[in-house]
């Protein structure tokens, strides 16, 4: 591990001034659980960590009327033991999936949305797009993305409760560079895919931190996540889809369906929620939204199977949030 400063700021203000401008001048921590081993890696070297577990403004999970706001530095345990998150199934699903106590209790919200991706290629010293995406695509690439692969980023976003906020409809809090500085993002938009090295897998600038999120009220709105898994330890799954639902009587009136581990971010797909709009929720039409999840899916050339994971995922994700058995396990 390379040498660097370590602050622990109070407040916004401080954290946002001990920032630097460029990525290695500095890195957040949270939790540490991924950030820590980056750093013995090597694969992110920065010269000052700034830890966020002194600002009291980032714990705590507040509900209201108009939905919920959670600290970005909030445990994954608190999300789960909430009551104010017990109606957002999706969100709770999908962090029970995650099966480990130590990081559920240690990882955070705003690293949970900020790990950087388990890529292979990346977490031995390629870098985030393996020489433009080359070494994945000649490599050992069956965990790798079925969709959003065109270009040099060919990994799956990491994070297991991305999908299901996407699908809630969340919004992000982002402060910084200065601390007059604030942006309101649907979270939908702070992800991205890569296109060069300078970039990362979210739109945080270097000198800006991820302080908040906010689901809106249920309202209504009916919602699940399913992954398919290896194993029952604390790994990651193979596919994930979320989806979030209103009805109108029997049938959807509205529908967000989210692919998780399938594309370099957590995949919206809108064919799927147009296959189902205006229909009931039957194992027809659920096999019906999962064909177009996957229509445009450009598997490699060890993960073709991903696509008829990803499909299921999508086809038990509507069954769930729906209330209705998934004939799966
Ligand atoms: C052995 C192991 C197994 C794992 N298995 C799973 C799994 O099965 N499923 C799964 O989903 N996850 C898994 N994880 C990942 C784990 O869930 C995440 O590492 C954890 O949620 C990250 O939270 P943290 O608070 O520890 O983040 P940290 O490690 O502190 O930070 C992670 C990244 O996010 C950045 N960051 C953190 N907070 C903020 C913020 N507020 N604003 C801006 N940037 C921020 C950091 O700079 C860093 O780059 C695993 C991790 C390990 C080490």
């Amino acid at each position: 591990m390379k040498a660097f400063s370590f602050a622990a700021p109070r407040f916004e203000s401080e954290v946002l001034e001990l920032l630097g401008e460029t990525w290695g001048q500095s890195e957040i921590l949270a939790g540490g659980t991924d950030l820590v081993g980056l750093m013995r890696q090597m694969i992110v070297a920065p010269e000052r960590v700034v830890y966020l577990g002194n600002v009291a403004e980032y714990r705590g999970i507040e509900a209201d009327s108009a939905g919920v706001r959670i600290g970005a530095m909030s445990t994954l345990d608190d999300l789960a033991d909430s009551a104010a998150l017990a109606p957002y199934a999706a969100v709770t699903q999908a962090i029970r999936g995650i099966n480990s106590m130590q990081l559920q209790a240690q990882g955070t919200l705003g690293g949970e949305l900020c790990q950087r991706p388990r890529c292979w290629f990346f977490r031995n010293g390629h870098g985030l797009l393996a020489d433009r995406g080359r070494l994945v695509a000649e490599g050992d690439n069956r965990y790798h993305a079925i969709l959003g692969n065109d270009g040099p980023a060919k990994f799956v976003h990491p994070s297991r409760v991305a999908p299901a906020l996407v699908a809630l409809g969340a919004q992000v809090r982002l402060a910084g560079p200065t601390a007059e500085d604030e942006t309101i993002l649907p979270i939908e938009y702070f992800f991205r895919i890569p296109r060069d090295e300078s970039e990362r897998e979210t739109m945080l600038l270097p000198s800006q931190v991820l302080t908040h999120l906010m689901l809106p009220a249920v309202d209504g709105v009916a919602s699940a996540t399913y992954e398919v898994r290896q194993g029952a330890g604390p790994d990651y799954p193979l596919a994930a889809a979320a989806a979030a639902l209103r009805f109108d009587g029997p049938y959807v009136r509205e529908a967000r369906i989210v692919l998780g581990h399938a594309a370099p971010m957590p995949w919206r797909s809108a064919a799927a929620e147009r296959a189902m709009i205006g229909l009931p929720v039957t194992p027809e039409t659920v096999k019906a939204a999962g064909e177009a999840a996957v229509a445009a899916a450009t598997p490699l050339a060890s993960n073709r199977y991903k696509v008829q994971l990803a499909r299921v995922s999508v086809e038990r994700a509507l069954l769930m949030a729906a209330g209705l058995e998934t004939g799966g396990f």
